[in-house]
């Protein structure tokens, strides 16, 4: 395994460096920064997207034909690094990461030329209808159901957790088509419009007040038969299609150390209280020294992946692991976070959005207002996507062959 960059790579990252300094505006970075939510708003979000799209970046991870870049996966690893370095915000994978990676590998031509275009330019906001209350961890346990009339689907049944459903205009849903079947076998996976009165969104709000998850209700929602992705009972193989790039599509590292960058130079100017500045503190020294060793040794992980790409190999049960420790080294940062900034991390505003003209006045500093909000809605990290429980029973299984 060879870890140097080519000169290829470098005058490549140097054309990313160039791109950000030229076209990441302040205010962006600065909505990301001050966002305690997982996932940054659509009106931060979508501006960004829009700027990636004009520069034919926005999906690099799809094949060329279906508007990706070709790049290689060590220019993938510069990009996501050089992202996370100039502090871009992260885009909603729904769309570009969770269902047009789908569309491109099981869609029909038509599907493809209806939807991915519009991903692309940002025209269509995607939520994703997988879980449901009693269905999370036991997905394929899901009761939702779509029955053919005619040309369309009658859909009826609830899912929960679904992330900016209040935003989307499309939902992408595994419904049971045949409840006769093994359960595994009678799920379809169904794409339906939003804007129809038989779909209701209702809010869910998290620990720190943000509005990101939502229920959402099918009474007799309809979508055309041209909306299925795949044949009738196939969706629990596009399922987990899906839930394999929602587990590896990127990088955690380069956002960890950024994050971790940070943390050591705060750490030189808040003073401990007891003994100069917190950086002083031989046990915030420790701990900050431990969950560094953590991300760069989780950093080499996703390059060694990536070199196993490059190969042309599948990655398989390694994106369990990478999703665990990314999201669990993720939980530790936040919580380091908190003890550097003491009681300035303890307020709570319910205030949003925290940027922006109208924003609430900070209490000591604008990390400090965002702390304990981005701590409490982090705890969700190792639970989407797969919980902790549920990826090291992954690993059992085929990693360790228990
Ligand atoms: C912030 C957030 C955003 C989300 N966004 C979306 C979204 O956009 N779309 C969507 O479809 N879903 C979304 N989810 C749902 C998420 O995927 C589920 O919460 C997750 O799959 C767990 O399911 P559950 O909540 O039903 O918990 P359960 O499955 O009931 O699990 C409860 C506990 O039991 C443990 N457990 C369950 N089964 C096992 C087992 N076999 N062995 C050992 N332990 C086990 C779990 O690890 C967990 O600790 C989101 C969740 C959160 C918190």
């Amino acid at each position: 395994m060879d870890l140097q960059f080519s000169k290829e790579d470098l005058a490549f990252r140097e054309e990313v460096r160039k791109f950000l300094r030229a076209n990441l505006p302040d205010r962006l970075r600065d909505g990301a920064k001050r966002t305690p939510g997982v996932f940054v708003e659509p009106d931060i979000g979508l501006e960004w997207h829009r700027i990636l799209n004009e520069k034919g970046w926005v999906a690099y991870h799809w094949p060329v034909e279906d508007g990706g870049t070709g790049w290689t996966p060590t220019q993938k690893f510069i990009f996501e690094k050089e992202l996370a370095l100039a502090g871009a915000p992260a885009l909603s994978i729904l769309g570009l990461r969770l269902v047009g990676p789908v569309i491109c590998k099981f869609g029909t031509p038509e599907q493809k030329a209806r939807f991915l275009p519009r991903i692309l330019s940002g025209e269509d906001y995607w939520c994703q209808g997988y879980s449901e209350p009693g269905s999370g961890s036991d997905l394929a346990s899901l009761k939702t159901s779509a029955r053919l009339d005619g040309d369309r689907y009658v859909v009826n049944g609830s899912k929960m957790w679904t992330t900016h459903a209040h935003h989307a205009n499309w939902i992408f849903a595994l419904v049971r088509t045949d409840a006769s079947v093994k359960k595994q076998q009678g799920i379809t996976f169904l794409l339906i419009p939003m804007d129809q009165d038989e779909v209701e969104v209702t809010p869910t709000l998290s620990m720190s007040g943000d509005h990101e998850v939502n229920q959402v209700f099918f009474s007799d929602a309809v979508s055309s038969v041209d909306n299925r992705i795949g044949e009738e009972g196939q969706g629990w193989t596009i399922a987990k299609f899906l839930l394999e790039n929602e587990r590896g599509g990127s990088c955690f590292a380069p956002r960890l150390l950024k994050n971790i960058e940070w943390l050591e130079s705060a750490a030189k100017e808040q003073p401990s209280g007891v003994n100069g500045a917190v950086a002083h503190d031989p046990r915030f020294r420790d701990k900050l020294a431990r969950v560094k060793l953590d991300a760069e040794a989780l950093e080499f992980t996703e390059l060694r992946i990536l070199a196993d790409l490059a190969k042309g190999r599948q990655p398989g049960p390694q994106t369990s692991l990478v999703k665990m420790l990314g999201s669990n080294i993720g939980q530790q940062v936040d919580t380091l976070r908190l003890e550097l900034l003491g009681f300035d991390a303890l307020q709570l505003p319910m205030e949003r959005p925290l940027y922006g003209n109208e924003a609430p006045e900070p209490v000591g500093s604008q990390a400090a207002q965002t702390a304990m909000g981005r701590y409490l809605n982090n705890r969700a990290a190792t639970i989407f996507g797969g919980s902790d429980e549920v990826q090291k029973n992954i690993i059992a299984k085929t990693v360790l062959g228990l």
